[in-house]
């Protein structure tokens, strides 16, 4: 499944359909505070599940910090083999049969899938995301609709979002990653 304490990051339109057939070093500059100007460089791959089957996640390092990154396909979350359009579908469906059916998922064990999305998106993630957005009534994903628009592709769209806004990185459901970094943090700095 690769290395889970490794920082994550995704390129603007490198998506999973193109991901795989992109060749070379995609342009990518260290998040990492005071290391903005610098380039990542290509530092090998790992194999994780995507649709179900194993395929190579490319690594990127910073010469540097000699910090390194997961470049993940910006429509895939971390740690899930889910991408980003089946948890917006099944977010905004209203239940967790509705969500299962619209993201696709079958069965029982689909809804039980999207259930686990559901109460994963309802829980400390929803209140760091809130914390990063501009106010609206409703759950956070009205709130990020609202920041960058509801047409399809929107938790896509808000991924680059609070990356570009906040440095952080969106893992779909895993969580909020500040500079791309698992551990520890709240927004805004308190405990
Ligand atoms: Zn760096």
């Amino acid at each position: 499944m690769g290395s889970q304490k490794e920082s994550m990051l995704s390129v603007e339109g490198l998506s999973c359909k193109v991901y795989w057939e992109f060749v070379g070093v995609p342009t990518a500059s260290c998040p990492s505070p005071g290391c903005e100007e610098v380039l990542l460089r290509g530092h090998g791959a790992y194999r994780r599940y995507v649709g179900g089957q194993y395929a190579w996640v490319r690594r990127l390092r910073c010469p540097r910090c000699r910090v390194s990154h997961a470049l993940l396909p910006d429509d895939l979350c971390a740690y899930r083999d889910s991408r980003l359009g089946e948890v917006e579908v099944a977010l905004t469906a209203g239940t967790p049969s509705l969500g299962a059916e619209a993201a696709g998922q079958t069965g029982s064990d689909g809804v039980r899938r999207v259930r686990r999305w559901l109460r994963a998106a309802a829980g400390s993630l929803s209140e760091k995301i809130k914390a990063l957005l501009p106010a609206v009534a409703g759950p956070w994903w009205q709130r990020a609709q609202a920041a960058v628009g509801s047409a399809a592709g929107w938790l896509c769209r808000l991924r680059h979002w609070l990356w570009s806004s906040a440095s952080c990185f969106l893992g779909g459901l895993s969580g909020l990653y500040r500079h791309g970094r698992p551990g520890r943090w709240s927004p805004r700095g308190s405990p």
